[in-house]
């Protein structure tokens, strides 16, 4: 063989030849050998040597078989680009025939060697001659004869005698492996892994350590860390007197590797290989620049390397794992940040089902906020805060959620709803609080007022009976499965650092609530994006005096109930500018629709009325009059704030009494102010107007100066189009990336959930729009928006505030286009300032 045959390539510590074409086991190999690691004699072949082979093209056998002995037993193993793409299962042993047989005998014993040859002759008959398994079934193992009973069970079947030649052996190992390859199905399932559909498959033939004989003889594998936890802990298996993967095989008499009170170890056995064998990982981690799991074998006490994999690992570990190679000096820190996938990130920040449980799966949903619980199932928010209040943890299920459900929201552990998509209401507060939930599980029957949820399968679920919603992948699982608590350890809080070392696109939070600030501030957000000041008045006493304000005869009385609300609403929002110590915190004034305060059912109004010592069929009617055929695009937004301007006078005063009350004994604070559903200029001028009045009658009451920004939340397609009209009216411009994709597909926000799965199925969207911004649709008049606002403007403060500032697809594209920050629910804070220096880097 030639050694610098590009095709089949004898691994060598100076090939010429690189193996970038043979896959990641020759080239994880070829590094190895690189570091004079005792490696067996190896021969890879390229994608393109294998593609020839499983097109029937005979492989040049004699070239393969140049560098190894002709008594050699060989090994044939898979090299695919990606480990994890999978691949056909190693063949061990090729070359075993019965003179082998007699040779061996002599130098192993005679058991040992037939039980190689028998373990052959089972191997290939399944892989290479495809037959059935079940020949040997009834053949005794022990029997003197059982050489002979297997190679005639595999005559009858085969109809030919067992080969005997060694490169006959091989070819057949080769085609099989390589058409095994190409088969469909196994095409489909490393395709659904993420390997492109051309993905080719190298082969490495390696010399057979036996594993088997006179001495320590046996084979394992070993890494230096924990995978689960990333902390530095020798862990493995050792089977003496064994081959390829067999300690690892479960019932199999392993040994521990380092000295353990759970059994007997190989520390003890064999220290002497035990300590290459940790030198050699060592080596592979320094010079890999990995946490690696080297495959060995002992033969007479001698170590041999097989192979290294990365280790298998949770997120967790990958992050303790990427920090502590950098703070050893093997990797650059920026390194260590490119080595985590953001989204993994949720792992740590939330509990997650132990990953090594076996799931009871009844149902599934959008995924739509990660983390998971446990919880027995209640209907209503009532129960769920009176289930909170026996300490119980319960799972508040609903067909979908509104305001009311905020309370039952806070009380309970996760939350799971028949509709809804990514951007729906549930989604939206479950990801503010940091709850776990499921949404749009519309395959199962949520028969709320007979209290059962009723699985696809037929299984029934009534109150009380206890469920696991997995918000991270959107499963829900029947019973309470065992959790892993979250990680926010000094391996995490570093590579935080060192991503915000190099970041250069701000990230902010979306929090309303002073948990939602503290939270967003435990996760280093650089201040708030967006307040919504509506979801300050879903308790149960405020939303009372929101009630009382809809229902109030003409401006006198509204004013009047408006003087109740003001001192709430700047007590709240004070709470968050004191917690935010001065970072920019922008409020923006109330969006919804109204009548989404009021009741829905005949006991809501009925309390309602109540409340406001009203006849019933008084305010029934009046909320009638306020519903709408469509609300989202109706009377919301600025367009109340047009319409009932007492509401956004209320709200400035008191934002602005707010800030000078917490900037008498803190940090000074530059109040952001902001509009929400803006589609012409003329709006933004009106509501300005306002508020700069506002501004200066508190100014000349409290006789002090202040100064404030005002922004417009670019939601509507006409905002975006029109932003050099708006731009010179104010000093930010925030994308309201929800509502914004809403109206540029005609998409509601809260029935998508309905008919996602088959349009992305279906391939009609590549992604749900509201999950991953649609840079072609969307991203346009975003990228319209930004330019004409700053033409009009140059100074002007560009940011994303919809649910896709958390994504990081979206916050590249924010990036591209000039935009100063990004602000995402609070716990997608860590994933976007990890996403976000990656793509500084
Ligand atoms: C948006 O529309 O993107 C937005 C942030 O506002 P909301 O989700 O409150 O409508
Ligand atoms: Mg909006």
């Amino acid at each position: 063989m030639q050694q610098n045959d590009p095709d089949i390539t004898l691994i060598t510590q100076d090939a010429p030849v690189s193996v970038a074409n043979h896959g990641g086991r020759a080239k994880c190999l070829q590094r190895l050998v690189r570091l004079d690691l005792p490696v067996p004699v190896t021969v890879a072949l390229s994608f393109d040597e294998v593609h020839r082979i499983a097109t029937g093209e005979t492989p040049e056998v004699a070239r393969i078989l140049a560098p190894f002995a002709s008594e050699q037993l060989l090994c044939v193993r898979p090299s695919s680009e990606d480990p994890d793409w999978g691949g056909p299962g190693a063949v061990l042993n090729i070359g075993m025939n019965d003179a082998r047989l007699e040779a061996l005998g002599k130098r192993i014993g005679e058991k040992a060697a037939a039980r190689l040859y028998v373990k052959f002759i089972q191997s290939y008959s399944t892989h290479v001659a495809r037959l059935d398994p079940d020949i040997f079934d009834d053949l005794d193992m022990n029997a003197p004869n059982v050489v002979a009973q297997f190679l005639e069970a595999y005559e009858d079947e085969a109809e030919e005698p067992f080969p005997q030649e060694r490169g006959q052996q091989l070819v057949g190992v080769l085609r099989s492996m390589a058409r095994a390859w190409e088969g469909t199905t196994a095409r489909l399932l490393r395709m659904a892994k993420g390997a492109p559909a051309d993905a080719g498959l190298g082969l490495v033939v390696q010399s057979m350590v036996l594993g088997v004989g006179q001495g320590e003889c046996g084979s394992g594998v070993l890494q230096l860390v924990n995978g689960d936890s990333g902390l530095p802990q020798i862990t493995g298996r050792y089977l003496s007197q064994s081959q390829g993967r067999d300690a690892l095989q479960t019932g199999a008499e392993a040994l521990y590797l380092e000295r353990d009170a759970r059994g007997a170890s190989l520390e003890e056995e064999a220290p002497e290989a035990f300590e290459q064998l940790k030198t050699h990982a060592a080596v592979m981690r320094i010079k890999l620049r990995e946490e690696m799991q080297c495959e060995f074998a002992i033969d007479s006490g001698e170590v041999h390397i097989l192979d290294g994999v990365r280790v298998q690992r949770t997120a967790r570990a990958a992050v303790r794992i990427a920090v502590s190679l950098a703070n050893d000096g093997i990797i650059p820190r920026e390194e260590a940040v490119m080595r985590i996938e953001p989204r993994a990130l949720n792992e740590l920040l939330h509990r997650q089902i132990d990953p090594n449980t076996k799931r009871d799966v009844v149902g599934a949903g959008v995924a739509a906020s990660p983390g998971a619980a446990s919880g027995k199932i209640v209907f209503t928010a009532a129960e769920a805060q009176a289930s909170a209040a026996r300490g119980e943890a319960c799972v508040l299920v609903r067909r979908e959620t509104n305001p009311e459900d905020i309370r039952g929201m806070h009380a309970a552990s996760a939350a799971l709803t028949e509709r809804g998509g990514i951007t729906s209401h549930a989604a939206v507060i479950a990801r503010g609080l940091g709850l776990p939930c499921v949404v749009g599980a519309s395959q199962m029957r949520f028969q709320t007022r007979k209290r059962r949820l009723v699985a696809p399968d037929g299984r029934v679920f009534r109150e009380g009976d206890v469920i696991t919603v997995d918000g991270t992948n959107g499963q829900i699982l029947a019973g309470e499965a065992p959790m892993v608590e979250a990680a926010l350890d000094d391996a995490f809080q570093s590579l935080m650092n060192w991503a915000d070392d190099v970041r250069d696109i701000d990230v902010r939070a979306n929090a309303d609530t002073p948990d939602d600030a503290r939270t967003a501030l435990n996760f280093k957000a650089q201040g708030i994006g967006l307040c919504r000041t509506e979801h300050m008045f879903f308790e149960a006493d405020r939303l009372t005096a929101i009630r009382e304000m809809i229902f109030a005869d003409g401006s006198e009385d509204r004013r009047a109930a408006l003087q109740q609300i003001l001192p709430l609403q700047r007590n709240s929002i004070a709470e968050l500018f004191r917690i935010m110590e001065g970072r920019p915190v922008c409020v923006r004034l109330f969006d919804p629709p109204l009548h989404e305060f009021l009741p829905t059912d005949r006991a809501g109004l009925r309390d309602l009325a109540e409340a406001l010592n009203l006849p019933l069929s008084d305010v029934t009617r009046r909320v009638e009059a306020l519903g709408e055929y469509n609300p989202m695009l109706g009377m919301r937004g600025v367009r109340l704030g047009i319409t009932v301007p007492e509401i956004y006078d209320m709200q400035a005063r008191a934002i602005f009494e707010a800030m000078l009350m917490v900037t008498e004994d803190g940090a000074p604070i530059m109040p952001e102010i902001m509009i929400p559903l803006v589609s012409a200029k003329r709006e933004v001028e009106l509501v300005k107007t306002r508020i700069d009045a506002v501004a200066a009658a508190v100014r000349t009451e409290k006789g002090r100066d202040f100064d404030y920004r005002l922004g417009v939340m670019v939601e509507t397609p006409r905002a975006a189009l029109r932003a050099e009209d708006i731009a010179p009216h104010c000093d930010f411009f925030s994308f309201g990336t929800n509502d914004l994709t809403q109206m540029t597909y005609g998409l509601s926000r809260d029935d998508a959930g309905r008919f996602m799965s088959p349009y992305v199925q279906q391939g009609v969207f590549p992604e749900d729009p509201f999950h991953t911004l649609d840079r072609e649709g969307v991203g346009e008049l975003l990228r319209l928006g930004a330019e004409r606002g700053r033409k009009a403007r140059p100074e002007l403060t560009l940011s994303v505030c919809g649910e896709h500032g958390g994504s990081p697809e979206s916050i590249a594209f924010c990036r591209e286009i000039g935009m100063n920050y990004v602000s995402c629910s609070p716990f997608r804070v860590p994933v976007a300032r990890l996403a976000a220096a990656q793509f500084a880097i």
